[in-house]
């Protein structure tokens, strides 16, 4: 495991209070993460820093291709002060897959968690401790050499910045309505989808704004063949209970693998709910909602971690789920998640890893 060169900030700026609003990716700690991968090197040299603006070179080949690995998750600290990550061996492995997807070289696992762990460790007076707050990590590869043409750059930065979040919804738990998208299309199988990069991101923006404007706050998409099989709701994963069956799109290359997705499968199957990863059809969900077999929606992701879903629009056909409000699986699933991030509910798969 490589060494971390500390350089801590000789000018601290002010943490928020427990009265001061915390609107998620807006406020950055004192403090980053960055190491350099170079061919002769491999990645080399990683280091905490003053958390500022890094320089690149205008033809740096991020800029021009896209070239670029991201992940997210959580940091928390217990009542009785101890800071937990959530499963982060699984952003580590996750991570690797992506940069193999998008020719960026592997970082080890183990200076991955390393890393998380000490920026957090530094910066640990910056986790929030109101109910629903944590501190959001969000690490990224960078593709460095600067060079115009299409080719894997030599040269990459990874970095990992950190944000105190607020609670996601800070009423509690609220039913969300989804824009189900017949026209634009996320990813499609054999391209990046399943990797986490930005590029997905930025083939759903027009979408997001399409269904902003017409009243809904995210869109599902729909497989990128024939627009008729429910893949993702582009940050976060579905879930339908369906006639008591939980069914969630199986992982088929254009999906993201969720980790929140993951970690509710096994806590659906613990509770003795059938659950299947299968192709979902929007024709079996338009019928199933009809028939009022289709109890409740749910996504599933780091920064909500359960996202209730109220009601989805599909073409002209709006239906709700249920009674619009919120599922009693997706409160529970909720309730034990969270429960076990904050070290409140008995962790019993060791998801949960202390910094320290
Ligand atoms: C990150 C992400 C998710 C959710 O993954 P988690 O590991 O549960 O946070 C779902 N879909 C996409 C496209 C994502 O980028």
């Amino acid at each position: 495991m490589l060494d971390i060169k500390i350089e801590k900030t000789t000018n601290p700026k002010p943490i928020p209070g427990p009265e001061d609003p915390l609107v998620f990716g807006t406020i950055f700690t004192d403090h980053m993460y960055v190491m350099e991968y170079c061919p002769e090197k491999g990645w080399h040299d990683p280091a905490i820093m003053p958390y500022q603006p890094i320089s690149l070179a205008p033809s740096a080949m991020v800029f021009h291709y896209g070239q670029e690995m991201f992940e997210g998750l959580k940091a928390y600290k217990t009542e009785d002060g101890r800071i937990l990550l959530f499963r982060p061996d699984k952003n580590a492995e996750r991570a690797n897959n992506s940069n193999r997807r998008l020719m960026i070289p592997e970082i080890d696992p183990e200076d991955f968690i390393n890393a998380v762990k000490t920026i957090v460790e530094v910066d640990q007076a910056w986790i929030p401790t109101k109910p629903g707050t944590s501190l959001y990590v969000r690490p990224f590869v960078i593709a460095t050499d600067p060079f115009l043409g299409v080719r894997p750059s030599n040269t990459y930065k990874f970095i990992i910045i950190l944000s105190p979040v607020g609670a996601y919804y800070p009423e509690g738990l609220n039913p969300v309505k989804i824009w189900i998208e017949d026209k634009y299309v996320r990813a499609v199988r054999g391209g990046i989808g399943e990797a986490k990069t930005g590029g997905n991101y930025v083939a759903s923006l027009a979408a997001q704004i399409k269904a902003h404007d017409e009243g809904y706050s995210q869109v599902l998409w729909l497989d990128g063949v024939e627009r008729k099989y429910i893949e993702e709701v582009g940050a976060m994963n579905i879930f339908f209970k369906i006639n008591g069956t939980v069914v969630t799109p199986v992982l088929n290359g254009s999906i993201l693998p969720g980790v929140t997705r993951d970690t509710c499968i096994a806590l659906c199957k613990e509770w003795g709910l059938p659950v299947e990863e299968r192709r979902v059809s929007v024709e079996e969900l338009e019928a199933a909602a009809k028939d009022g077999s289709l109890e409740e929606v749910w996504g599933t992701g780091t920064a909500a971690v359960i996202s209730p879903v109220g009601h989805l629009r599909y073409e002209d056909d709006v239906f709700q789920i249920g009674d619009g409000g919120i599922g009693q699986i997706s409160q529970k699933l909720y309730d034990t998640v969270t429960g076990i991030q904050l070290g409140k509910v008995e962790d019993k798969y060791g998801w949960t890893v202390e910094v320290k």
